[in-house]
C-alpha cells in the first residue's frame, strides 16, 4: 500500500528518526530535504541521487504531495488563482500575483476561518479545519513549479489567504521555518509576511521564535466600536492591547509594520477615522495599505468611490503616515483580498 501521510508533515526530528530506524546515513536527511524543498520533482522516483531501494521505501511510506491542483483561473492582469484539493476533499486556495519584478504568492493556512470578519467571504464560510504544514508548503511548491515553468521565481510569500495563520500556530510556524530556512526553501525573512487579525497570545509567542518575519496587522478600523463591529475578535483583544503587542514585536531597523485596511463605504474612512488611526500608531513605524472593498453577492457593504479612498489617503499622508492604495488584483476571478473563496460552481 502506498504511503498515506505527506512526508512534509513530519518534523525534521521525526524524519531523522525514521531514517535512523532504517539505518540510513546521517547525510541522507540533507539530501532528502534538498529534493523536497529546493528541487521540483513530481515523485520520489525522480530523486536520482538516492538509492533505488530507499526511493521505493519512501514511496511505500509517504506521499510526496498532499495537495493536487484541480482548477485555476487567470485574470487579465496576470493574477492566477489556484484551487487545490486535499486528500480529504477539502479545497485550498492560493493566489499568485505578479507585480513588476515581484511575484507574490498568497497562501491559505486553514480551510475556512473562525474569525468571522464581516467584510470577508471566507469568514462567512465558517471554519472547517486547519491545514497541515505539508499542505501549506505544497501550495508554495506546486505554484513555484508552475512559475518556474514560465521562467519566473516566486519572490514573496504572504500568509494572507484563507484563515488566520496564528489560529493555526503550530502548523503555520512549522511551514514558515521551512520557508525561511536554508535547508528548506531559503526565502529571506523580509520576503515572508504573516498577516494577523491580532491574536495577542500568539503574537507574543511569535516574538520568542526569533524568526524576524514581516508582520502585518489586519486593522480595518481605528476605534474599538467600529472594529468590534467589523471583526468580532476585537471584543476579545481590543485595539489598545493589539497595538501594545505590535509594539513589543521586534522590528528590524528601517522596517515598518504593515497595517491592512479594507475601506468600506461610509464605515471607516471619515476624517474622524483618520484622526483615530493617527493617534493609534503614534511613535510606531508603519505603512498603511488601503484596500477598497470588493463587494460580493450578499455583502452588506459597498465599495467606496475612488475619491473617498484618495481623500482618506490624503488625510493620513498629511499627518505623516505612509499610506498606499492597494489595487485589488484579480478581481475578475474573486481572488482579491477577503474574497478568497472559490465561486460556487466554478
Ligand atoms: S479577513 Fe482573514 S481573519 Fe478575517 S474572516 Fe477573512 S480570512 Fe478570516
Amino acid at each position: 500500500m502506498r504511503g498515506a501521510r505527506s512526508i512534509k508533515d513530519l518534523s525534521r526530528e521525526e524524519l531523522a528518526r525514521w531514517l535512523a530506524e532504517r539505518g540510513e546515513p546521517r547525510y541522507r536527511l540533507d539530501q532528502l530535504e534538498g529534493w523536497l524543498y529546493r528541487q521540483d520533482v513530481a515523485g520520489f522516483h525522480e530523486m536520482t541521487n538516492l538509492p533505488k531501494v530507499f526511493r521505493e521505501a519512501l514511496e511505500e511510506a509517504f506521499l510526496l504531495f498532499s495537495l493536487e491542483e484541480v482548477a485555476r483561473e487567470e485574470a487579465p492582469d496576470g493574477t492566477i488563482k489556484f484551487l487545490f484539493a486535499a486528500r480529504d476533499g477539502e479545497r485550498v486556495e492560493s493566489v499568485l500575483i505578479p507585480d513588476r519584478d515581484r511575484l507574490t504568492l498568497c497562501v491559505s493556512t486553514q480551510v475556512g476561518c473562525r474569525m468571522g470578519c464581516r467584510f470577508c467571504l471566507t469568514g462567512r464560510q465558517g471554519f472547517r479545519r486547519n491545514l497541515t504544514r505539508g499542505e501549506i508548503l505544497d501550495q508554495v511548491l506546486l505554484v513555484r513549479r508552475e512559475a518556474r515553468s514560465r521562467e519566473r521565481e516566486i519572490t514573496n510569500v504572504v500568509f494572507m489567504g484563507m484563515g488566520e495563520p496564528l489560529d493555526n500556530y503550530r502548523e503555520s510556524l512549522a511551514a514558515l521555518r521551512i520557508l525561511v530556512s536554508d535547508r528548506g526553501m531559503g526565502f529571506s525573512h523580509r520576503k515572508v509576511t504573516l498577516s494577523t487579525v491580532g491574536l495577542i497570545p500568539q503574537m507574543r509567542r511569535l516574538v520568542q521564535e526569533g524568526l524576524d518575519l514581516t508582520l502585518a496587522l489586519s486593522l480595518n478600523a481605528a476605534d474599538n466600536e467600529t472594529r468590534s463591529f467589523l471583526m468580532p475578535i476585537n471584543r476579545k483583544y481590543p485595539l489598545e492591547e493589539v497595538m501594545a503587542a505590535l509594539r513589543a514585536y521586534p522590528l528590524p531597523p528601517r522596517k515598518r509594520f504593515t497595517l491592512e485596511y479594507v475601506v468600506l463605504k461610509g464605515v471607516n474612512h471619515s476624517p474622524r477615522d483618520a484622526r483615530h488611526l493617527v493617534r493609534l500608531v503614534e511613535g510606531l513605524r508603519v505603512k498603511v495599505n488601503l484596500i477598497p472593498f470588493n463587494p460580493f453577492p450578499g455583502a452588506e457593504f459597498e465599495r467606496p468611490s475612488e475619491r473617498e479612498v484618495l481623500d482618506f489617503q490624503a488625510w493620513l499622508r498629511a499627518r505623516g503616515i505612509s499610506t498606499f492604495i492597494r489595487q485589488s488584483r484579480g478581481q475578475e476571478i474573486s481572488a482579491a483580498c477577503g474574497l478568497l473563496r472559490w465561486r460556487e460552481g466554478a
